[in-house]
């Protein structure tokens, strides 16, 4: 028995760098079907499009509907694979790309290709910020991102930059921003507090016993995961779940944080994480490990979507994050996930802060292709800001 080809062969790509600090990749195969993707590591965009123009050498002429085969010939079939960011990220919006020119070939949504959805609707939450800004703008941000958008559940920064001591009040700062976002949307509005991976290790029950009294949904990444063996002591220690996975690249990673209890919910990133094919391994673990699915996305709209379609096949799907509403900065141009598509409406959540399926084929996702074009143009070079302790020495952001 042979293998049937279909009839289509990938035939052109472009990628554009666009605002605020993402890349989108457009595949378009020789029968004219258009892929779209999101291959990108924060600040390291050009890194990524590099090994995106390495790894597209392989798939020109090649049979788009062969995903798996690509997937695994790329991450395995090389001597160095793909087992970093950069790499991973690069197959990531190849994979999603290829996901959604293969439910355009054949007419469906990728979650029908996928199996169809185990549910009906998607809690979709917003975050204010990764920067930690002075409490009354957190909170009033908030408040508006709840009220414009519907989100029940919103995520803050609740760490500041800090020493592997608190010299400066930081544990009193985190606490009092998180007090008044608290206060700004009420009790029933969710709330999760990320430290981002920027607390040190002796600080962190500290800081988590200062945040608990404000009603967390979650904490994420409590510390980076460098130091995630830290984790099963962290979670004896506290009733507030613990997140953590944006930083992880690879299923090897997250079977060895998830072979012991300790961390409630998984958060791998479907643009760093090798994609939708990649992510849908990842999440049938934690599944299996009675393990929670709230994929990290303050991306654009395509990893939204690929996102979703993960979300709705996956019973463990609790949460999904989104940067609809997030407000960057003119620097930035100022441009939003809903900025660069054509169906904002399919992204609109219902009353209670929920998702339907995005309507296929594919992705579900239309891309305006003049605003990329012409926001491409002036490509960014987005770098992530470096924010040194008070005596200079340098922490993470
Ligand atoms: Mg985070």
């Amino acid at each position: 028995m042979s293998i049937t080809p279909s009839s289509d062969k990938i035939a052109r790509y472009e990628l554009f760098r666009v605002t605020p600090r993402w890349l989108f990749l457009r595949i378009k195969t020789a029968n004219g079907v258009v892929g779209w993707g999101e291959p990108v590591v924060e600040g390291y965009a050009e890194s990524v499009e590099s090994a995106v123009h390495v790894m597209m050498e392989s798939l020109m002429g090649k049979d788009p509907a062969r995903i798996h085969y690509h997937w695994q010939t790329i991450a395995k079939g090389d001597f160095y694979g793909g087992l970093g960011p950069v790499m991973m990220s690069a197959l990531a919006g190849i994979d999603q790309a290829l996901w959604d020119i293969k439910g355009k070939t054949l007419g469906a949504s990728v979650v029908d290709l996928l199996g169809g959805a185990v549910r009906d609707r998607q809690m979709v939450y917003g975050h204010v910020a990764a920067d930690f800004e002075p409490d009354d703008v957190a909170a009033a941000i908030a408040k508006q991102r709840c009220d414009d958008y519907g989100f029940k559940l919103i995520k803050l920064c609740g760490s500041p930059p800090m020493g592997y001591t608190d010299m400066q009040g930081s544990i009193e700062a985190g606490a009092a921003r998180v007090a008044e976002v608290r206060k700004a949307v009420g009790p029933d509005i969710q709330i999760a507090v990320d430290f981002h991976g920027r607390c040190k290790l002796p600080m962190v029950r500290k800081l988590i016993r200062a945040l608990e009294p404000y009603d967390i949904a979650f904490f994420e990444e409590v510390v980076h995961p460098d130091f995630n063996d830290a984790m099963p002591d962290l979670a004896n220690w506290t009733e507030v779940p613990l997140a953590t996975g944006e930083r992880m690249f690879h299923y090897a990673e997250f079977y060895d944080l998830l072979r012991k209890p300790g961390v409630s919910i998984i958060q791998p990133d479907l643009s760093h994480a090798g994609g939708i094919t990649h992510c849908l391994d990842i999440a049938r673990l934690a599944e299996h490990r009675d393990v929670a699915l709230a994929p990290h996305c303050p991306l654009g709209p395509i990893a939204l979507a690929a996102c979703l379609a993960v979300d709705f096949v996956c019973l463990n799907a609790e949460y999904q994050e989104s940067g609809i509403g997030l407000t960057y900065t003119a620097e930035d141009g100022g441009r939003g996930v809903l900025d660069y598509v054509l169906n904002a409406d399919d992204f609109k959540l219902d009353d209670d802060g929920m998702m339907p399926p995005l309507p296929g084929p594919g992705l579900g996702v239309q891309m305006n292709e003049e605003v990329i074009r012409e926001v491409a143009a002036d490509a960014h070079k987005w770098r992530g800001p470096i924010e040194p302790l008070p005596d200079g020495s340098p922490t993470r952001w």
